[in-house]
């Protein structure tokens, strides 16, 4: 039996944080882990700025849900989940994603979860486990399945040599670079092609 595990963000999706900061014109929001590799302090100041910018869940939600996916990404996870299954493994959060997941027909996804008060606000975050996306793999191998990952960030690198087959897509060239073990595939019908392969070899 085979599983493929897809990464969200810069995936089937846009990155979230960046876009949401492009159009709420909040630009603060852009700060990574890369200028802040702290992600607890990252994270407690991304929820203090969308407080400051009265931005609620609902408000959150309803700017996410105009992102909508990337092109062409609800017609290629509909054809992989014809001969595959499917699980997204994700670091963002239930509440962000949930309206670019109906947007992509609801496949199943395993992320984090953000906490909401009374009047809407965020205010704290709740990562399920740390390295998530390498763990569901090891998992999944000791029940016996056979994994083929795809993933575009560093995030991702950990989770793809896990796999039985890892498949970088759309990644920066630093991280293309480093992981020279990797095939590297920008258009959805190329990534089919390479998952197709890979399940033939594996
Ligand atoms: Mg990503």
């Amino acid at each position: 039996m085979q599983l493929v595990c897809l990464d969200l963000e810069g995936v089937l999706v846009p990155e979230i944080w960046i876009e949401f900061a492009e159009r709420t014109g909040i630009p603060e929001l852009r700060r990574t882990t890369r200028e802040e590799p702290d992600y607890d302090k990252l994270m407690k100041y991304r929820l203090d700025l969308l407080k400051q910018h009265k931005l609620g869940l609902p408000d959150i939600q309803k700017v996410i849900s105009e992102m909508g996916p990337e092109p062409g990404a609800k017609d290629f996870l509909d054809a992989l989940r014809q001969d595959f299954q499917v699980i997204i493994l994700s670091d963002t959060f239930y509440e962000f994603a949930m309206p670019l997941m109906k947007q992509l027909g609801m496949p199943t996804l395993f992320c984090h979860k953000l906490e909401a008060n009374s009047e809407g606000y965020l205010v704290n975050y709740h990562l399920r486990m740390a390295n998530q996306k390498k763990e569901a793999v090891q998992r999944f191998k000791e029940i016996n399945f056979k994994v083929i990952a795809a993933g575009d960030s560093y995030n991702d690198t950990a989770m793809l040599k896990e796999a039985h087959a890892g498949i970088l897509f759309r990644a920066p060239d630093n991280v293309i670079a480093e992981f020279p073990q990797f095939p590297v595939e920008r258009e959805y019908d190329a990534l089919m092609a390479q998952i197709r392969a890979a399940s033939a070899r594996i």
